[in-house]
């Protein structure tokens, strides 16, 4: 019988409704056995991301802000009213707040904790702590063994699992982090440790497009898309996919399915190993910072964070650009400055012009040449 493990991101899991969604996506399928969740995301324009709340609460004293928590709980409330209303959220959050020196990490991994622990009591599902999964090294790394083994021998004899996304434990015994978005990491690892036959990744979008669909009007999805080049374009600023999500799937021959649950029937978009030919987009980074002087190229330094004497600048990365199509890029959007990437170029631009370079850039690119 064939093994999924899939990732639901927090816009997938954002209130009781999307909950009633997921659960309807796993049961679709058999092979999904092993479900990844993060924190609920945001529900709305101007609502806060879980995860985001959490670390705002925690204090520099170690403590957490009490009336953030109760924004927290009132989420969570909300859920386990409609869905699962035996869970004793009262008893999880009370337990957090008597606990004393909760460090950042910890407080942070709370948001993909409570969800998992929900999901499960609503799903009737077996819930499994990613602490007893995902094993930090000395070094900072998984430690890619031991977690194997304990994936392996927790999580096989099971039917169905949950499992909190975005931490694991450090060799001291604490809860330990990835860096934002890491759900998409544990979940490529628990594949990998599993021999799973597919790692399901499930947002809001219907897979990879040839422009943020938020600011061009019909891109084009890829059906396909290398392992090589998916990896660099989120390094690039794809928001889709955590840039290391993709080395613990190397060498295994399991692909990754980014797949929307808003429309879980579309094919999404497959990441492979597999040779595929390479796609054209264009990702964007629209707050950066440049410092140098673009004459004289090789002497610009670009950053995400303000250096002394930087101006604000956007970068647009572009994948699959022929060169005659560059040459037109330069004469006709007359950019700050170009770097030659080694699969890409970064078009450097005033930041207020950045969403209408984005949509010309595109234009060139998908023009037939
Ligand atoms: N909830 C965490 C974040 O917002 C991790 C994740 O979603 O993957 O970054």
């Amino acid at each position: 019988m064939s093994l999924t493990v899939c990732k639901f991101g927090g816009s997938s899991l954002a209130d009781a409704g999307m909950f009633v969604r997921v659960n309807r996506i796993l049961r679709s399928d058999p092979a999904r056995r092993y479900i990844v969740v993060s924190a609920p995301g945001v529900r709305f324009a101007g609502d806060e991301k879980i995860t985001d709340l959490f670390y705002r609460a925690h204090g520099d004293d170690c403590s957490m802000d009490h009336s953030i928590l109760a924004r927290i709980f009132e989420r969570y409330a909300a859920i386990r009213d409609a869905l699962a209303p035996d869970f004793d959220l009262e008893g999880e959050f009370d337990r957090l707040e008597r606990e004393r020196d909760l460090s950042l990490d910890y407080a942070a991994s709370r948001g993909e904790y409570l969800c998992a622990k929900l999901f499960a009591a609503y799903a009737h599902l077996d819930f499994v702590d990613a602490a007893e999964l995902l094993f930090f090294g000395a070094d900072g790394a998984v430690d890619a063994a031991a977690t194997n083994r304990a994936v392996r021998r927790r999580l096989l004899p099971l039917e169905r699992a949950v499992i909190p996304g975005f931490y694991g434990v450090s060799p001291r015994g604490g809860v330990r982090t990835f860096t934002r978005g890491g759900s998409d990491v544990s979940g490529a690892l628990l594949a990998a440790a599993l021999g799973a036959d597919l790692y399901e990744n499930w947002t809001d979008v219907d897979g990879l497009f040839s422009a943020d669909p938020a600011l061009v009007p019909n891109p084009k999805r890829s059906l396909e898309v290398s392992m090589d080049q998916m990896e660099r374009i989120a390094e690039a600023g794809a928001k889709l996919l955590h840039p290391d999500a993709l080395r613990p799937l190397r060498g295994t021959g399991i692909d990754t399915l980014l797949k929307n649950t808003f429309a879980p029937g579309a094919p999404g978009t497959r990441i492979t190993e597999r040779p595929v030919a390479p796609v054209r987009c264009v990702t964007g980074q629209p707050a950066l910072y440049m410092r140098g002087d673009p004459g004289n190229s090789g002497s610009v330094h670009v950053c995400d964070l303000p250096l002394a004497g930087s101006i604000r600048v956007a970068a647009i990365n572009v994948f699959g650009m022929s060169s005659a199509k560059i040459r037109r890029v330069v004469r006709e959007i007359k950019p700050i400055h170009i770097i030659h990437m080694r699969d890409h170029i970064q078009i450097i631009l005033p930041a207020k012009e950045y969403a209408n370079t984005i949509r010309a850039v595109h234009a060139i690119l998908m023009e037939e040449a």
